[in-house]
């Protein structure tokens, strides 16, 4: 049964040049119609499960106007939730104002994403985007004030021209927003982006490394759960966190991806088919072998890794005896400590050279 549900809300104010998610300009009467599809989808697909996170994202969710707000937590309302249920929702930093975030708080949402990525001005410029320390300070005590006591924003680094010390002043900025959790992205310049087309090269991979160093020493005071991902004790995101488990999820929504009864999929991209009802645009059926490789994949992006009893449950053998795993172990590239397996912390940059080592 899954107990997570994401909703993509695809529309934006203007496209920023690294981005890649599935978005389109805001148009009114495209949003109503929007969301009439999507109402269309839960309603055809959810199986009545009781949900505990549900993450509206996008796009831009919040710069949906009153109506269509309301319209969307209607449709929420469809879904059977537990009590303590972590409801969030992503935001602009120019969207937050007291009108939204009423109607956020009346809603139930308890959880804050805020796009902020950078307060330097190059950065921000490169990435088409903008961003003023002193308003998003205000807005975040804004946030507090409507009772917001969860909130995440992002920060994007490694951008072509960036310097360690831009980055350590951004951190040093970052800090003094004093929110909960804090998700790092190191720029990737993703296929169909106006970076790629414009053959934009990426930073240097050591600088790159030197960043996300830089990162852990700043952050040190937040726990850093997730490689990317850092929070104040017992903030660490609980809907993420079923990703990183690897456990089923709805994705609801234009170019959404979920993982229902033992099928991932990813929502097409493409709004007419959309609107006809044409959802899934590839799906994968993963069992058995295929969706241990997911398990480890996912898990030992965790700073805490794999429980081992838990995954011994799950797929009836032990992950030594699903992988051979006595060279990693070795090199001390994964370590095996209090019932929990989990990738050597001095070496979790180069994640992705270990897994393929045994997968
Ligand atoms: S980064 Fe966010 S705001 Fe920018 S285009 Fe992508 S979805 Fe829209």
């Amino acid at each position: 049964m899954a107990k997570a549900v994401y909703i993509h809300i695809p529309f934006c104010r203007n496209i920023c040049s690294y981005c890649d998610f599935c978005k389109f300009l805001y148009n009114e009467k495209w949003a109503i119609v929007y969301l009439d599809a999507l109402k269309q989808e839960i309603m055809d697909r959810y199986l009545d499960d009781e949900i505990k996170t549900i993450y509206i994202g996008g796009g831009t969710p919040s710069l949906l106007n009153k109506k269509e707000l309301e319209y969307l937590f209607k449709i929420v309302e469809i879904f059977k939730k537990t009590n303590d249920y972590e409801f969030t929702f992503e935001c602009n930093i120019e969207d937050i104002n007291k009108d939204l975030l009423s109607i956020l708080k009346a809603n139930g949402v308890n959880r804050l994403s805020i796009g902020v990525e950078s307060f330097n001005p190059q950065k921000l410029e490169f990435m088409n985007r903008k961003a003023d320390f002193l308003d998003t300070l205000s807005k975040i005590n804004l946030c507090r004030e409507y009772g917001f006591n969860n909130i995440n924003v992002d920060l994007i680094y490694a951008i072509p021209g960036e310097t360690l010390k831009d980055l350590k002043e951004d951190l040093k900025l970052f800090l003094k927003l004093k929110v909960e959790h804090i998700s790092t992205y190191s720029l990737m310049i993703e296929d169909h982006t106006k970076l790629k087309v414009l053959k934009t090269e990426a930073i240097d991979e050591e600088l790159d490394y030197l960043m996300f160093l830089e990162i852990n020493k700043a952050l040190k005071n937040y726990h850093h759960y997730e490689i990317s991902n850092f929070a104040l004790p017992g903030y660490e995101s609980k809907h993420n966190l079923t990703y990183w488990y690897n456990e089923e999820y709805y994705g609801f929504g234009l170019g959404a991806s979920g993982y229902i009864l033992d099928v991932r999929y990813d929502n097409t991209k493409n709004l007419k088919k959309y609107l006809l009802k044409e959802y899934v645009a590839n799906e994968e059926i993963v069992k058995g072998q295929e969706k241990m490789n997911y398990e480890v994949m996912l898990g030992l992006r965790l700073r805490d890794g794999i429980n081992l009893a838990k995954f011994k449950e799950k797929y009836g053998l032990s992950i030594t005896d699903a992988y051979d795993l006595t060279k990693v172990i070795k090199n001390k590239d994964l370590i095996i400590k209090n019932g929990y397996i989990y990738i050597n912390p001095g070496k979790i940059y180069v994640m992705n050279e270990i897994l393929l080592k045994f997968l």
